[in-house]
């Protein structure tokens, strides 16, 4: 049986990286819960005139480097647990990028596909009401995750603006750009991967014209990772889709697939099914396929023991959040499978989340081209530090990442006393 609670898999991850990186076994003991966890109910009026009851989460991991930063999902399956082990996944994802946070995460048990829009904007803004003390731009910082988006930003921030009095928009971010979101956040994660899957390329002695990419998702992560990969010169030779009335379909063409009569043709039809530039696998297909990298991302857990068994690729970057179970790692890496993780593969979002935020409290917005230029060389500068850590103590590329973070997050909790 795979070991799927999120919360027992993110403590044996922080365990493993304080052995492996000879930190303090104080850290682990600090590390393995969060400071604070929220539980809230939420009281909604439906338009039916009834009432109904949601739960709501809100985790602050650790404040050892700054305020807690992460998202906050609408889904039925949130837990408190999943909650927690998420907000310390953003732990350890703002500990690689340098970014001055610790880890949140904040979620609602709901379908938000049974809510009209005057529900979930109700919804939205009673989740703040529950816990607006706690939020702040130097408390905790929550943005779009799983099913929210900045539309839901727009309403909390304003539900927080009305309770405080006060107009700070870097409480939030993720916003739409008139509400002071930042230009680049859109494609930012796409982006991200795409450096970071060109880094990895170089580091292994593949020539990005002739690296073929198989990905799975077209949605924020993966339309943008496409577009950026076919500009750089990879050739992506199949795509893994899912649609509501087929179920997963995939996508290939030896050749490459053009991202640009892929998108239009998306635009045009909402699906790919029809799409005329590939020829149609099914997905056991898609996951033979020989290629060079495989970008999951689409969902958690998606490569389980027996995709990861079947599995004719070099490189996996992990563009999604945990698309890898744990059981299927330990097979990957036994067969020499090199797996980027998504705590450094997928930081673009949050790095430029935290540009928001600096834009916000400056009161002074930059060019996309600003911040896709910052954007570079922060991803770069971590991949580079993290292969160092990878060769020096010979670690999987997944052990070096939570290493170097958690080298980080102790020193400043050393730093202030913690232990
Ligand atoms: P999204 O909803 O925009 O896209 C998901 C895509 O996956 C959709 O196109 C959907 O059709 C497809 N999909 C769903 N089930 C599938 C299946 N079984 N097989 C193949 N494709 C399937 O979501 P997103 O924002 O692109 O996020 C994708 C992943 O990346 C998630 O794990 C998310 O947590 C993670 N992530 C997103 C961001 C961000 O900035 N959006 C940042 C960090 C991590």
């Amino acid at each position: 049986m795979e070991n799927l609670n999120p919360i027992e898999n993110a403590r044996l991850q922080l365990k493993s990286a304080c052995e492996l990186g000879d930190i303090d076994k104080k850290v682990y003991e600090i590390l393995k819960n969060p400071q604070r966890v929220i539980e809230i109910s939420i009281p909604v009026k439906m338009d039916d005139g009834s009432i109904k009851v949601f739960t709501g989460y809100r985790s602050c991991h650790s404040t050892a480097i700054g305020p807690s930063k992460g998202g906050v999902r609408f889904h039925p399956n949130v837990t408190m647990d999943e909650v927690k082990a998420l907000s310390m996944w953003m732990s350890f994802k703002c500990g690689v990028m340098n970014l001055p946070y610790g880890g949140g995460k904040g979620g609602i048990e709901v379908d938000p596909s049974e809510l009209s829009e005057r529900e979930l904007e109700e919804l939205s803004r009673g989740y703040i009401r529950g816990i607006y003390k706690y939020l702040g731009d130097d408390i905790d910082i929550p943005a779009p995750d799983v099913n929210t988006n900045g539309k839901v930003m727009g309403w909390m921030l304003d539900e927080y603006i009305k309770l405080t009095g006060h107009h700070r928009p870097g409480v939030f971010t993720g916003k739409p750009i008139s509400l002071g979101g930042s230009k680049g956040r859109t494609e930012a994660t796409g982006l991200g991967v795409t450096y970071i899957t060109r880094n990895i390329c170089h580091k292994i002695g593949l020539k990005l014209s002739e690296t073929s990419v198989i990905l799975q998702g077209f949605g924020n992560v993966g339309s943008y990772t496409f577009k950026f990969l076919e500009d750089m010169g990879f050739k992506v030779i199949a795509l893994l889709e899912w649609d509501k009335e087929i179920g997963e379909y995939a996508l290939y063409n030896k050749n490459g697939i053009s991202y640009e009569k892929l998108s239009k043709f998306k635009e045009q039809n909402d699906t790919l099914i029809d799409f005329e530039g590939a020829n149609k696998i099914n997905s056991e297909e898609f996951w033979s396929l020989k290629a060079d990298i495989l970008i999951p991302a689409a969902l958690e857990n998606s490569i389980n023991e027996e995709i990861a068994e079947k599995l004719d690729v070099k490189v996996i970057v992990e563009g999604a959040n945990g698309p890898v179970t744990s059981s299927a790692d330990e097979i990957l890496n036994d067969r020499g499978i090199t797996i980027v993780p998504d705590i450094l593969a997928n930081s673009g979002g949050v790095t430029v989340s935290y540009y928001e935020w600096v834009q916000n409290k400056y009161g002074y917005y930059w060019s996309q081209e600003e911040v896709f230029s910052r954007l570079e060389p922060s991803m770069n500068e971590a991949f580079e530090n993290i292969w160092k850590i990878k060769e020096e103590k010979n670690l999987t590329f997944r052990q070096a990442t939570y290493v170097y973070s958690l080298i980080r997050i102790s020193e400043a909790m050393k730093y202030r006393g913690w232990f």
